[in-house]
């Protein structure tokens, strides 16, 4: 079991506090109706990777349920930038929630009431990722979500749902899939290098939440002279593929070599990916250290 990492300063509405001193609300509606939005950021070498889409696909999120956007993108970093401070985090994640707030249990309430604000960080190794060397192996599970997959939503139970049956399997990811097309991961955007080197994923829409390392990914494949195609795919598809891998903020670009027990791609990590990945991770270093700026 991962036991909670305390000592840690988390920020809660305007204060950054100990952990085990920080309190939310149990009439808040985050914790009783999932009503709220979250985002997350890598942190790599104590720097902020690629934050500034994803402070606005936040901003895009709350707006897409009505909840006010508490703070600017600068007044948003600064406060990042102090938990990286508090907790010298060097390596790991900043994970922001912003809930409707607190009221009284009723499905809805006065638009003005102020929206919850919680911050904290995790220690993680992004870089160096177990699953790496060796590649990663995934199942496929019914995409059970709402209709808005666009949206960062924190209610998450088909998702949780998805990454416990994965681990029931000893996999280390669930793609998801509708109508036999494999929508994304359960926290990740889905990717195939097809036999004619055509990296593919499938376009934004509703039915996917809008990756932010897909699209820095993509970037990279463009700027290397790759060949992108955005469509569905199909779970068979899947075994005539060259390579499969796997975006996100937490894991950038995780090669699949086994996906519901058959191998893909000989079972072994493929060279798009982690020329993809190497690209991505040298462009990220350029970057300035957040306390350096
Ligand atoms: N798709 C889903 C459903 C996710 O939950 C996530 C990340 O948590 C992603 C895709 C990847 O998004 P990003 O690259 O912005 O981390």
């Amino acid at each position: 079991m991962t036991r909670l990492h305390a000592p840690r300063i988390v920020y809660v509405n305007g204060a950054f506090l100990p952990f085990e001193e920080a309190r939310i609300p149990i009439m808040d509606r985050g914790f009783l109706f999932g009503d709220g939005i979250y985002e997350v950021t890598a942190v790599l070498e104590g720097r902020l990777i690629d934050n500034d889409p994803h402070l606005l696909r936040l901003d895009r999120s709350l707006a897409g349920i009505g909840i006010r956007n508490p703070y600017s993108l600068a007044e948003w970093t600064a406060i990042q930038r102090q938990l990286m401070r508090d907790n010298a985090l060097e390596e790991g994640l900043i994970y922001i929630e912003v809930t409707r707030g607190v009221y009284e249990r009723e499905f809805t309430c006065p638009p003005d009431i102020p929206p919850t604000v919680v911050m904290f960080t995790q220690v993680k190794p992004v870089r160096d990722n177990p699953n790496l060397t060796r590649g990663a192996a995934i199942i496929t599970v019914p995409d059970l979500r709402w209709a808005r997959r666009d949206i960062k939503s924190t209610a998450l139970l088909a998702q949780v749902l998805a990454k416990q049956e994965a681990k029931a399997a000893g996999v280390a990811e669930a793609w998801m899939v509708e109508d036999g097309f494999v929508t994304e991961g359960a926290s990740s955007t889905a990717f195939l290098v097809t036999e004619n080197d055509e990296i593919i994923t499938r376009p934004l829409s509703q039915a996917v939440l809008p990756g932010i390392t897909r699209m820095a990914i993509i970037d990279v494949a463009k700027a290397i002279g790759l060949r992108l195609v955005e469509r569905p795919f199909s779970v068979e598809e899947i075994a005539t593929a060259r390579e499969a891998f796997f975006t996100s903020a937490s894991t950038i670009a995780m090669p699949v070599v086994q996906v519901d027990g058959r191998q893909v791609g000989g079972g072994q990590p493929g060279p798009v990916v982690r020329a993809l990945r190497e690209r991505y991770l040298a462009a990220v270093m350029e970057q300035p250290r957040e306390d350096a700026r």
